[in-house]
């Protein structure tokens, strides 16, 4: 198994031995592409919405939030095209049975080019050292100039015929391409088809087709619709946004790869709303606004980038991924789409109500252009996971090498912020005075009480939760009201009084440290 795979596989473990993830009714064997999130992985959930929620909220007197219903009524995806547009193209293999995105095996294909092309380079590198010219290897040497071109060339076709909707020629170039089933290598392949996504239930009281009711598969339209509720009642001037966190279902048809593509998932998502002709200078502003919510977790750079759309949705006049390096390859996180009035639009032609904004400066009324940010709060979860979980060799209490599993995540967004743990319990005064320092903490931040075990485990499992920050009470403690403080990442031990813990754990884990600058 490649280094990436094996780190994937440890992660999903991680997630399961530790209360993060499990899988949704694993007593009957699990329902596929659905998760449960355990005790550390609510919490954990729970922080990522809220640093979200503030960054949007809390930090732009311009930005309001709700939380509108799942349900929605159905003339609602009428409008937004979902019932008419929202398919993938399915493929079947005929002798494996498996089900496949015929787009996704043509992407699998070009991940397979690009990884060629980056091994020559790496090759290159080694032979030539410090001479090496990357920039003229990849422009001149023959071996990548034709995985390139191939590349660029599988590109262009595949996107204009998911742009054109045109099926058939998906299928020739999956033909053409010799694309084989993944599990079998099998390349007995059914047409290609479309596969609307939507989950569908039916009301109670309404029989047949005027009763059927989706569940949401995005949170972006219960904004839309509200639109006008919220502008009046809060008296927002354009521009000025509306944030929702909620929860949206996809009957995803390759539901792999953990929870990056579940069928039960919750987005974060923002609708700007704007001056007809602005739309491309508040779609630059969000870009940079989203890039730096990334970065200030401590993200590497390198780990995330932009990658534009070589297929703009019809509405939509600009839009871009930003995609994070996951253990299997660079793959969207967050879109942002600049959406131009086509939603509200839908909605006035659809419903035949105003959806208008008048502007005062201009002296209109215009249906407001949107853009959109939208990210799934799981796939953000699975990013941090992915960036934060370290195997490090470090000394232990002897001073020999071992190893611990350490989840290096932003104090801000730890679940656990701090573990109170008297260093015996055999001892009744060292548990009795532990627990007084953890009811007193507890009022500021979510700690833990821990007695069992030999002290080094302890901190083992503090780090393998990511917990910041561990305090010990110890015999000296009953004599001058002093702990040890040990920090998670330099796993140093301070000694300090009882009275500074709280302020100096707060200080850390406040989540202002990520919303300034
Ligand atoms: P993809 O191309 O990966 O299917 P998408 O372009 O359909 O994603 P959007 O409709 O733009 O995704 O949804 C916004 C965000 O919601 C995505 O960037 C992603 O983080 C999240 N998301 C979408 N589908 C899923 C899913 N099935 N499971 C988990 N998160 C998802």
């Amino acid at each position: 198994m490649s280094q990436q795979g094996d780190l994937f596989r440890k992660l999903v473990s991680h997630c399961k031995e530790y209360g993060f993830i499990y899988q949704s009714s694993e007593i009957y064997d699990g329902l596929s592409a659905v998760y449960d999130y355990g005790p550390y992985g609510v919490e954990l959930k729970n922080n990522i919405k809220d640093y979200w929620w503030r960054a949007m909220v809390q930090m732009h007197e311009n930005i309001v939030g709700i939380d509108s219903a799942i349900f929605m009524h159905p003339k609602t995806w009428k409008a937004s095209g979902h019932v008419d547009a929202f398919n993938d193209p399915l493929i079947d293999n005929k002798d494996s049975k498996k089900r496949y995105r015929a787009d996704q095996l043509v992407e699998g294909y070009m991940d397979k080019l690009e990884d060629k092309i980056e091994k020559e380079v790496e090759k290159a590198r080694k032979r030539f050292g410090e001479s090496f010219n990357e920039e003229l290897f990849r422009d001149t040497n023959e071996r990548v100039v034709k995985y390139r071109e191939e590349y660029e060339m599988v590109r262009q076709r595949l996107a204009t015929s998911m742009g054109q909707g045109d099926l058939v020629d998906l299928k020739n170039l999956i033909d053409e391409l010799e694309i084989a089933d993944p599990d079998t290598g099998s390349r007995n392949w059914t047409e290609v088809r479309q596969f609307n996504l939507m989950f569908s239930t039916q009301l109670g009281n309404i029989a047949g087709e005027e009763g059927k009711l989706y569940l949401r598969p995005e949170t972006a339209q219960g904004i839309f619709v509200n639109f006008l509720n919220v502008q009046k009642t809060t008296r927002q001037k354009i521009p000025f946004g509306i944030a929702q966190i909620g929860k949206a279902f996809r009957n995803e048809i390759v539901a792999r790869q953990f929870i990056f593509r579940m069928r039960e998932f919750e987005q974060m998502e923002m609708q700007f709303f704007l001056r007809p002709g602005e739309e491309l200078k508040w779609y630059e502003y969000w870009k940079e606004a989203r890039m730096k919510w990334h970065l200030a977790i401590g993200t590497p750079a390198s780990k995330l980038r932009f990658k534009d759309h070589d297929n703009l949705a019809h509405y939509a006049n600009a839009a871009v991924d930003v995609q994070f390096e996951f253990p299997f390859g660079f793959k969207e996180l967050e879109g942002i789409h600049s959406r131009t009035d086509f939603d509200l639009g839908s909605h006035q032609s659809l419903s035949g109500k105003k959806m208008q904004y008048f502007d005062p400066d201009l002296n209109e009324s215009y249906v407001p252009y949107v853009v959109e940010t939208s990210i799934g709060c799981d796939r953000m979860f699975l990013a941090m996971l992915s960036e934060a979980l370290v195997e490090e060799t470090v000394p232990d209490a002897q001073g020999e090498d071992a190893s611990r599993v350490v989840l290096k995540l932003h104090p801000a967004l730890a679940p656990v912020k701090c573990a109170v743990l008297p260093l015996v319990r055999n001892k009744e005064e060292l548990p009795a005075k532990a627990r007084e320092v953890f009811n007193k903490l507890k009022l500021s931040f979510l700690c833990q009480y821990d007695e069992k075990d030999a002290i080094g485990r302890r901190y083992r499992r503090q780090d393998a939760i990511g917990t910041p920050y561990c305090v010990t009470v110890d015999f000296q403690t009953l004599e001058d009201n002093t702990v040890t403080i040990r920090e998670r990442d330099t796993m140093l031990q301070e000694r300090i009084p009882i009275d500074r813990i709280e302020e100096i754990v707060l200080k850390r884990v406040d989540m202002k440290n990520l919303l300034v600058g």
